[in-house]
């Protein structure tokens, strides 16, 4: 498959334009043993540490600054604080470097802060450093704002991508489509019933309670490209099939409506405070019992397993039919996060 000459908005969409970017012009360049993890985060010792770290990075482009749930500053600490949970670590310290539009109102930039303050005590981490640069106006959309997190990783927990085995169980925390549809209906004020709203959450709290419940083979925050696009990294990292049951995954009736509405596929459609979770069988019960405690997990919801084959996610429809579920293809909602 060739990359366009040009960069298209699909390249930024989480799916298999965004990957093919990363594996043949970035990988292709920076390709060294922590990079080529894959990962949420990259997983790290220095030296001889008895630490082990996570380190990402991620940036903020969303339109509108505002939505119902949520705003950038909650997302860019959201984000990047789930990224470092994924690995099973607790954030520490945050990054932020603001890139704003000369004639952005202060009164929208201090709100914008007010909201990441809050949510980075509500996810326990600090942010130690930043950076501020102005552009001129038409040069970016008011304001995108980039954060990066480390963490560190308890001792005993090892989680990623590429331990899914068969037999395995495929969790997920709670209903998805939320956050995409939020977005999407404030930023076209299509003022589809008021009940869309963001989900956007540090996902910190709930990691914790699955560690100590059980062992977790993989975890991952299904945002860009949706549940779908996150399963079929799972199955390429693991080298595996994934299964999946749609009468068993949790959605509400207004992110169903909002989508069957706007031509949308749920499954593609990003969320902020959600995450999958891939569990041997034996702990599936525990695990499962601990997420339905907290209040980000009360929905969870066991969909599907994982089984050998080849690297792939097939569907099994409301219908008994089953069919391969492929990665976010386009780009249907360009700049959700
Ligand atoms: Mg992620």
């Amino acid at each position: 498959m060739e990359i366009s000459n040009k960069i298209l908005l699909s390249h930024g969409s989480g799916g298999r334009l965004s990957h093919e970017l990363i594996e043949k012009v970035f990988k292709f360049r920076f390709s060294n043993a922590l990079l080529n993890q894959g990962d949420d985060s990259a997983e790290f010792r220095i030296r001889n540490s008895e630490f082990r770290m996570a380190f990402t990075t991620d940036t903020y482009v969303v339109k509108p600054l505002f939505f119902p749930g949520g705003d950038i500053g909650r997302l860019a600490v959201c984000g990047t604080v789930n990224d470092l949970a994924m690995k099973g670590a607790q954030p520490l310290y945050l990054s932020v470097g603001f890139i704003i539009e000369e004639g952005l109102s202060l009164e929208t930039l201090e709100k914008v802060v007010d909201s990441m303050a809050i949510a980075a005590k509500e996810a326990s981490v600090s942010i130690v450093t930043g950076d501020t640069k102005v552009v001129d106006k038409g040069a970016c959309d008011g304001l995108f704002i980039n954060t990066t997190g480390v963490g560190v990783i308890p001792e005993g927990v090892n989680v990623s991508g590429s331990l899914a085995a068969p037999g395995d169980a495929v969790i997920i925390s709670g209903s998805i489509g939320d956050h995409g549809a939020a977005v999407i209906n404030a930023r076209n004020n299509f003022g589809l019933s008021g009940n869309l709203l963001s989900d956007a959450a540090p996902l910190g709290g709930l990691v914790n309670a699955i560690l100590k419940a059980g062992k977790v083979k993989a975890l991952r925050d299904p945002t860009r490209g949706g549940m779908a696009t996150t399963l079929n990294e799972i199955a390429d990292q693991s080298k595996v099939t994934i299964n999946i049951e749609e009468g068993k995954i949790p959605i509400k009736p207004e992110v169903k409506g909002a989508c069957e509405m706007l031509g949308l596929d749920p499954l593609y459609v990003a969320n902020e405070g959600k995450l999958i979770a891939i569990v041997p069988g034996e702990d599936v019960d525990n695990i499962l019992k601990a997420m339905r405690q907290d209040p980000l997990g009360k929905d969870a919801a066991i969909i599907g397993k994982i089984e050998a084959g080849k690297p792939q996610v097939l569907l099994t429809t409301f219908l008994g039919s089953r069919r391969p579920l492929m990665m976010l293809e386009g780009e249907a909602l360009p700049r959700i996060c």
